[in-house]
């Protein structure tokens, strides 16, 4: 560091990061004042130490895109540990539904502020989310600097009051985020779910999406019983009916897919959809079956990594995840060669950022500086016979050590600005909420 330390948090400044373990070499990574990688190659810092402001000894650290969740509820951090090991039915009907009636616009802004300080701790820069008083989870995630697609949960349960409601609340949130003028906060329309959403509601959805020309963000084919009640309800497996509505496109992010079969995943693949895989969410609440990755990979969808919520997981840790993910393929599809390392963190970072438009998700010249540096020395790391297998099978997300996104330093040497502060408040909104729902 060449400046005072605290001055680092704030931006805009031009960065070299010197001396990285990356894709198997010691190099140095050049980042300009607006985020952008400008070269990356070994000895460049000889070239390049005049320009930067900032220099990190990234000596001892190995280098990595930084990591994208594709599907999270990032408020419901608040919610961590409420209620564990129950029936899905009757975990939401009585703990968690109750408790988020109660929920107000100050629980979702300090839940997300504990989210993003826990996905940065752990080595994400960007996230995909779902929720309700999402303007405050935008207030929230502009203050952290991490990246985001945001978009309220519309759910119509058919009522035609509801659905007018649920139109304005997403038409209000679009306005918001574009009034905040943050190109690291991008907007999505939320359709819940096949079975939370008519028919009329989703063709709304589509349309509306399309004419903004934003994403979709939905729930698809998590639980046997939705998918069989799709069909005995309009004769449509999820996936024909979200295509008849139009839902189904390149911009789509669609979450879980445990019940797709292979019909499904073919048309998903040729729609250009993207699947977030989410597998301690999935194992946690028995759904009973895994996301079939290996038809979803073989008809070419890209398949991205989420945590889901913390009710449901109950961390926002992606390194665990892309562990998950890696196991549970392996195990339910009784293949020990499906889903490699590899892959599994290529779900976790450029299919991710690729998924939600934050950039090609990968380490090279022209890209956006979203980097992960790990600490080497960690026990995790030792030895390393295997750089990838290690991030993937051995590490937690407290191997990280310094997080950039768009250049900007999110976390420096583990140190988050504010952190306790947050924790702080975090917790006392917590308590107060389950106060007020009782
Ligand atoms: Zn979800």
């Amino acid at each position: 560091m060449n400046q005072e330390t605290s001055d680092i948090f704030e931006g805009g400044a031009s960065l070299l990061v010197v001396g990285a373990l990356l894709d198997g070499r010691i190099a140095d990574i050049s980042i300009d004042e607006e985020g952008t990688i400008r070269a990356i190659g070994e000895d460049i810092w000889k070239e390049c130490r005049g320009e930067a402001e900032f220099i990190i000894d990234a000596s001892g650290r190995v280098a990595i895109p930084g990591l994208v969740n594709t599907h999270t509820h990032a408020a419901m951090t608040l919610l961590r540990g409420y209620a564990d090991d129950m029936h899905l039915q009757e975990w939401l009907a009585d703990m968690i539904w109750p408790l988020e009636a109660h929920l107000t616009a100050e629980d979702v802004y300090w839940g997300t502020k504990l989210a993003c300080l826990e996905m940065i701790r752990t080595g994400t820069i960007g996230f995909n989310d779902m929720y309700f008083f999402m303007e405050e989870a935008a207030r929230a995630v502009d203050e952290t600097g991490m990246k985001a697609q945001l978009c309220y949960g519309f759910i119509d349960l058919g009522d035609a009051d509801k659905r007018e409601a649920e139109i304005q609340a997403t038409e209000k949130l679009v306005r918001a985020i574009r009034a905040l003028d943050n190109p690291r906060i991008v907007p999505a329309v939320g359709p819940h779910a096949p079975y939370t959403v008519s028919v009329e509601g989703l063709e709304w959805c589509a349309s509306y999406a399309d004419a903004e020309d934003i994403g979709i963000h939905v729930h698809l084919a998590e639980t046997e019983k939705e998918v069989r009640d799709c069909v005995e309800l309009t004769g449509m497996r999820p996936v024909a009916l979200l295509d008849w509505c139009n839902c189904l496109s390149s911009r789509t992010l669609a979450a879980h897919g445990c019940w797709l079969d292979e019909q499904e995943c073919t048309l998903l693949g040729e729609r250009g959809v993207s699947v977030s895989h989410n597998p301690a969410s999935n194992m946690k609440l028995a759904v009973n079956r895994a996301m079939p990755y290996h038809w979803l990979h073989r008809a070419g969808v890209r398949v991205t990594l989420g945590t889901d919520g913390c009710a449901s997981n109950n961390n926002l840790d992606l390194f665990e995840e892309m562990k998950f993910a890696a196991l549970l393929q392996k195990f339910f599809w009784n293949s020990d060669t499906l889903l490699p390392a590899g892959e599994a963190l290529a779900m976790a970072t450029s299919a991710g950022a690729q998924a939600l438009g934050f950039g090609p998700g990968r380490i090279e010249q022209g890209a956006p500086a979203d980097i992960v540096l790990l600490d080497r020395r960690s026990l995790c790391m030792t030895p390393l016979h295997n750089v990838t297998s290690n991030i993937v099978y051995a590490c937690s997300g407290h191997a990280a050590d310094t997080v950039l996104c768009d250049g900007r330093i999110l976390m420096f040497e583990k140190t988050i600005p504010g952190e306790e502060e947050i924790r702080e408040k975090a917790e006392e909104q917590a308590e107060d909420l389950v106060r007020r729902s009782q």
